[in-house]
């Protein structure tokens, strides 16, 4: 059982009565049902909480932590990154979705700017799969499709992935790479675009069926750590 807590800003749902009719129990909420009835363990935290609900407590009992935010990237409390932070680097898992790539944690973790192009107009995305041997791309068609979602277009301002996973095509013309694998440390990120607030994209079978994988592949490997530093020699050096 996968230990995972689902991280959500909570702010539009409280400000936009579309967005609390669409996610009555918040984004977070309706991730962690479809999270649940997949056999996990699942917390929820937000925003809003003590330390983020983001309490070193918390932070050390969590394999994969989820994170949507949007609004409010500002008020996260750059301790509490910088925790998330060192977390990741020693094995727990990340999963950034949608307006998540300019989060604190994303941008720290990528070391760029994370920027894109963006467009609000109900407009058709198609999400190629790209490399269908991935894990998180277990259990999918060719293709997912959403009716209607936010545009993000390329350049997306990120390091090249360890590995792509899915590209995005949108109905304006754009496209995205929107499923991006990234090693760090002895952890792992995953970014997964769609998403946006106002649409019902968590209810989508497919777009569950990404983020499910997501958690499985993100979980630590429970590897060793490396051991850095002066090293003594394992065989006798001869003299020369
Ligand atoms: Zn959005």
């Amino acid at each position: 059982m996968i230990k995972v807590t689902v991280w959500n800003e909570n702010r539009h749902e409280q400000k936009n009565p579309t967005v609390k009719e669409i996610y009555p129990k918040g984004i977070h909420g309706a991730i962690a049902e479809f999270l649940e009835s997949a056999g996990h363990d699942v917390k929820t935290a937000t925003l809003d909480e003590p330390q983020h609900g983001l309490t070193e407590e918390v932070l050390n009992e969590t394999d994969v932590l989820v994170w949507w935010g949007h609004l409010a990237h500002d008020e996260v409390d750059d301790e509490i990154v910088n925790k998330v932070y060192q977390r990741v680097l020693d094995g727990m898992g990340l999963l950034v979705l949608h307006s998540g790539h300019f989060s604190k944690i994303f941008k720290k973790l990528m070391g760029t700017s994370c920027d894109l192009k963006w467009r609000e107009a109900d407009e058709k995305e198609r999400i190629w799969i790209l490399n269908p041997s991935h894990p998180v791309a277990n259990g999918l068609g060719e293709y997912i499709e959403l009716e209607k979602e936010e545009m993000y277009g390329e350049h997306f301002d990120i390091p090249a992935p360890d590995d792509l996973v899915f590209v995005s095509w949108f109905e304006g013309g754009e496209v995205f790479r929107s499923g991006c694998a990234y090693n760090r440390g002895k952890g792992k990120v995953f970014y997964f675009r769609p998403g946006h607030e106002t649409y019902p994209t968590y209810y989508n079978k497919d777009v569950q069926t990404v983020i499910k994988n997501a958690v499985s592949y993100l979980a630590p490997s429970g590897s060793q750590m490396p051991v850095y530093g002066n090293a003594k020699p394992l065989e006798a050096i001869a003299v020369k």
